[in-house]
């Protein structure tokens, strides 16, 4: 931290922390040893600490800037560890921009920077750093499985885990340490050693179970991807916003008209689904549309499942084009609606697994394909319904752990100083996950993906 920043750091800081104006209520929080002083110059005293007190906020020139509920929290006892003082104002914009004035006013104080206030939690060990993401995803979460994942990870359950292992790992460590120590006493050594492996290998088993899930959880926070592809004019965008029940995607009876990616969040039961519409995967000459064409089967491929979808009044229509895609593929045919005879509605009472008979048009089938799509991603993410890695970042570092721990079982009956290195690599990469040791360069990537006012 260089001098400058320090400087920074140490001013009070103040932002918005409710949502959008205007609102009922907004509520503005500063955190900083000035906190008091700007309680004070608006209210004219210091409330008593952690009561909800009504003031009327004044400017320094004895103008009224609001009827207002304020907090004071006195440290160490607040959200960020510092002073805090928390403004419940009306939330009219003129209202905060008169707060913000007479606030700006006030000597020591500055805007908060994104995700500052969340950062000094951190600082001041009010939060590990896994507990600050899962704050983040709190605040994101729109359905309640994401919501459930975030909270369990706000409550520090990945933070607890990996604290309790990087403390195993260096139990280990000791006991080789002390093998090295004793390292002229014939058998001691080799014994100590032993024992810290069998430890090591306890451990390694855990985190590799833990890790097993992190691919759904990871998926939980994103959503899965659901692409809806197929050949122009097959009825995509009409399926699109039919399951949307909203105009999201350009339904037109030209081929081609979906140039772009259109992406649709869906909350089915809880789980995030989020369903693209491709572009008419199609052979075109137009530069515009063979970039829609070519960004549409990317992120077909990087689909989770692909609903394949044909237009099922066109006999010559080919089921499935060679696609190299590993997800699975669900065959839809669309506009069951202009098909008539008795072979056609012989076939739409046979539906097989992963094969659906719809009308996009008049809902038909609709329902059923709904329910499909509700139990697969029940299916995939139910299987990492306790998972408590949710990002790349703890894969990652776990990963580094646990491939440290292999090498140091592989070194069994090897020097005792090569095995507490990599016993060290492990432990220190689990320190990182909690953000107990070396952590400064992560801080700024982790932090500035906050909002303003967390
Ligand atoms: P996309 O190119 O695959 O996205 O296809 P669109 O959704 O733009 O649909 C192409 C045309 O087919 C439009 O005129 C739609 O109204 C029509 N269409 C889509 N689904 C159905 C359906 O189930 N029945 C009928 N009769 N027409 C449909």
């Amino acid at each position: 931290m260089t001098t400058q920043d320090r400087h920074s750091y140490e001013k009070t800081i103040y932002a918005l922390a409710s949502g959008r104006l205007p609102s009922a209520i907004a509520i503005v929080r500063v955190s900083g040893s000035k906190a008091s002083a700007a309680l004070e110059s608006l209210c004219g005293r210091l409330p008593a600490p952690r009561a909800a007190t009504l003031a009327t906020l004044k400017t320094t020139d004895g103008n009224a800037i609001d009827e207002s509920v304020v907090l004071w929290f006195p440290r160490p006892h607040s959200s960020t560890g510092e002073d805090v003082a928390e403004f419940q104002v009306h939330g009219g914009r003129a209202v905060i921009s008169a707060l913000f004035d007479a606030l700006s006013r006030i000597d020591g104080l500055r805007p908060a920077e994104p995700g500052e206030f969340t950062r000094r939690a951190f600082e001041n060990g009010k939060l590990d750093l896994t507990e600050a993401e899962g704050l983040d995803d709190l605040i994101h979460a729109d359905t309640d499985q994401q919501r459930r994942q975030a909270l369990r990870q706000l409550k520090g359950l990945l933070g607890d885990k990996a604290e309790s292992w990087r403390k195993q790992i260096i139990g280990a460590s000791a006991l080789i340490e002390a093998g090295i120590d004793f390292s002229d006493e014939g058998d001691v050594p080799q014994e100590l050693q032993a024992h810290a492996l069998r430890k090591v290998a306890a451990l390694k088993n855990e985190i590799d179970k833990a890790l097993g899930a992190s691919a759904q959880s990871e998926r939980l926070r994103e959503g899965l991807i659901v692409a809806i592809a197929g050949p122009p004019n097959a009825g995509k965008s009409t399926l699109l916003n039919r399951l949307a029940r909203r105009e999201v995607a350009i339904v037109s009876p030209h081929a081609g008209t979906t140039r772009d990616i259109i992406e649709v969040h869906l909350d089915l039961d809880g789980y995030p689904v989020t369903l693209l519409d491709t572009a008419g995967v199609r052979d075109t000459e137009d530069p515009v549309e063979q970039e829609g064409v070519r960004r549409a089967q990317q992120r077909a491929r990087d689909a989770d499942l692909v609903l394949w979808l044909v237009d099922a009044s066109r006999a010559s229509e080919k089921p499935i084009s060679k696609r190299e895609n590993h997800a699975p593929v669900w065959l839809v045919r669309n506009k069951l609606d202009l098909i008539q005879g008795p072979h056609a509605s012989s076939e739409k009472h046979v539906p097989e697994t992963s094969r659906f008979y719809i009308s996009a048009e008049n809902g038909e089938g609709i329902p059923e394909l709904l329910a499909a799509l509700m139990a697969y991603a029940q299916a995939y993410f139910g299987a990492g319904e306790s998972a408590l890695v949710s990002r790349e970042r703890h894969r990652a570092l776990l990963r580094e752990s646990l491939d440290a721990l292999a090498r140091a079982e592989r070194m069994s009956g090897q020097g005792d100083e090569l095995i507490a290195e990599q016993l060290r690599i492990a432990a220190h990469a689990l320190g990182r996950l909690t953000g107990r040791v070396d952590v400064e360069d992560l801080l700024d990537v982790i932090f500035r993906e906050f909002c303003i006012g967390k």
